[in-house]
């Protein structure tokens, strides 16, 4: 399960003054993780308002006995009330700078426990807190980002018409307990927030909704991480409708809790259901209908759905997309339907498989996406659509000839928390062993996929290797267990000869001056037709092969981009025509 870089985690010492004594302790914010929460959540949309009452389970992850607990809700709530066993506890709040909340603050309360917890051990705590979740995209407009940018990415609120709430890492409208996450700093806050996943990936959560407005006669519903929770009771006071929903969320794992209330209908396939606010019936069917047509290739892929992809509308139509689990937000509205196919492959490849290993459930599920674009429109679509996240990759690679050893294994695609490496590099890869073992062995190996068996990072190559005779250590050495960069191919050179039955022998040795090793097509150009030889060429090396060709060979191409190169621009070699 630990698949995070190593980290020296930051401790703050707080310097108070008790009793007349001073004394200096320090803050481990990440001492604690929270086991199990049981909230009762009173919205009221029209005000904004957010009022939460409930138990949660705090469990002691360090190696020593810990008094102090650190607990966390975004800036723009307030906490009420700490108690352990109807004792109420003191704690002292305080503001607390991080980007892991929308507002770029947390609402800290430092909490002393009535006694130590030992290492393991779990302490219940019953709390109270309240306020307002108001659209705020402060932590993007302080460090430059464009306000409208800004606000169309974090666009969480509580609003009278359209309540719509992420979780950590965007919002935290339930507790949490990290170090601060800077937006500014590089990769600091996905790798906050992963530790943070990491640790609550096994926490359960269970939560009341009690939701007060003016509605009728069009009453909202609550969805929590997509899922429509029933309702349990229903009060009309005059104009005021009050309705109570229970929900409990199937997946914390990875994906982000996230609560949607507003007033939706619904096209419901048995793969995949739409979710959409008024006017936008006909962008909701078109979705579905696209995404009819993925369905096959996906199951014959990964395998049947475990459950249904969920996709939900959002009100704001230049909202960025959303995606956690299964779950898909996006505003219909002006979402390009000749993406919805694209957008579907890939949630319901999530509905399908699962993992908690960021390569294999975002890579596959962006690996959907180009076989989808493939069967749709042929593999060069299929490359023109892995051509974007080459170049973001390429980017992200550049820098990396000057890793150590601790840098190339942090940043490989079983440790790494950067989303263009596990989504991006992780589609490519998945793609050249597909092109390298065959459509057939790698269905077999992901059909035997299962996480409950995932227990270290070679598990896939394990599978893998179960449906191929072919050795591929040096490729999940390469591409997988390490950061190694990418290859970059080069044509050292190519000689034509005239065979007695007058076919001709073209001699090509390619170059890799790159460190990692692929396998690469290589097309040779006749005066007349094509042909394509697929040849493995180990990183810092070079291989030889000799090819039997029908007519002259002209011209040498390495590389229809299926494997992502550093430099492309040194791919072609003209072969000069055989002297007899
Ligand atoms: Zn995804």
């Amino acid at each position: 399960m630990k698949f995070l870089p190593n980290k020296v985690f930051g401790f703050l010492c707080v310097l108070c003054v008790l009793c007349g004594e001073s004394l200096c302790f320090c803050l481990d914010r990440e001492a604690f993780s929270i086991t199990n929460y049981d909230l009762n959540l009173q919205i009221e949309p029209e005000q904004h308002r957010l009022g939460a009452r409930g138990k949660i389970t705090l469990r002691n992850d360090t190696a020593t006995p810990q008094k102090i607990a650190v607990l966390q809700i975004s800036s723009s709530l307030d906490w009420r009330s700490i108690r352990a066993s109807d004792k109420m506890l003191q704690f002292v709040r305080q503001p607390y700078t991080s980007d892991i909340d929308h507002t770029g603050a947390l609402s800290e309360a430092i909490v002393t426990l009535p006694q130590e917890v030992a290492p393991k051990s779990t302490v219940d705590l019953e709390i109270g807190y309240e306020g307002v979740i108001l659209l705020d995209a402060t932590r993007l407009t302080r460090i430059g980002t464009p306000e409208d940018v800004a606000k169309n990415s974090d666009w969480d609120r509580i609003d009278e018409d359209f309540t719509g709430v992420r979780g950590a890492g965007y919002v935290a409208w339930y507790p949490i307990a990290t170090e601060s996450a800077n937006l500014s700093e590089g990769e600091s806050l996905f790798e906050v927030l992963s530790r943070w996943k990491v640790r609550q990936s096994g926490s359960t959560i269970k939560i009341q909704f009690a939701v007060t407005g003016s509605y009728y006669p069009a009453m909202p519903q609550t969805l929590f991480d997509g899922l429509m929770c029933p309702v349990t009771s229903f009060e009309s006071m005059g104009s005021i409708q009050h309705v109570v929903s229970d929900c409990v969320s199937q997946r914390l794992g990875f994906d982000t809790p996230t609560v949607l209330i507003a007033d939706y209908q619904v096209v419901e396939q048995p793969e995949l259901e739409v979710r959409y606010l008024q006017g936008h019936g006909a962008a909701a069917n078109k979705f579905a209908d696209s995404a009819k047509v993925a369905f096959p290739l996906v199951r014959e892929w990964f395998g049947t759905a475990r459950e249904r992809a969920k996709i939900a509308d959002l009100p704001y139509s230049d909202a960025g997309p959303y995606e956690s689990g299964v779950l898909l937000l996006t505003p219909l509205s002006t979402s390009d339907p000749k993406l919805s196919g694209l957008a579907a492959a890939h949630q319901l490849t999530h509905a399908s498989l699962l993992s908690f290993r960021p390569w294999i459930e975002e890579g596959l599920a962006h690996f959907a996406q180009a076989l989808y674009l493939e069967q749709q429109k042929g593999r060069q679509s299929a490359l023109d659509y892995m051509g974007f996240h080459r170049t973001a990759l390429a980017q992200t690679e550049a820098t990396t000839t000057a890793l150590d050893s601790e840098q190339e294994k942090s940043r490989s695609l079983v440790n790494t928390v950067s989303e263009e490496l596990y989504r991006s590099k992780a589609m490519c890869v998945w793609w050249m062993l597909r092109d390298m073992i065959g459509d057939a062995a790698l269905q077999k190996a992901i059909a035997a996929y299962k996480p409950e068996d995932d227990k270290d990072p070679s598990y896939m190559q394990r599978l893998i290797a179960a449906q191929s005779t072919r050795d591929l250590q040096w490729f999940f050495d390469d591409w997988v267990y390490h950061d190694r960069g990418l290859p970059d191919f080069k044509v050292e050179s190519a000689f034509a000869a005239k065979t007695p039955t007058n076919s001709f022998m073209l001699t090509i040795t390619l170059d890799n001056l790159g460190t990692a090793g692929a396998e690469v097509p290589v097309s040779i150009k006749l005066a007349k037709g094509e042909i394509t030889k697929r040849i493995e060429v180990r990183a810092k090396g070079k291989t030889t092969v000799r090819v039997e060709t029908p007519a002259s060979p002209q011209e040498i191409r390495v590389n229809d981009g299926s494997v992502p190169e550093s430099n492309p621009g040194n791919n072609v070699f003209t072969v000069e025509p055989p002297k007899n």
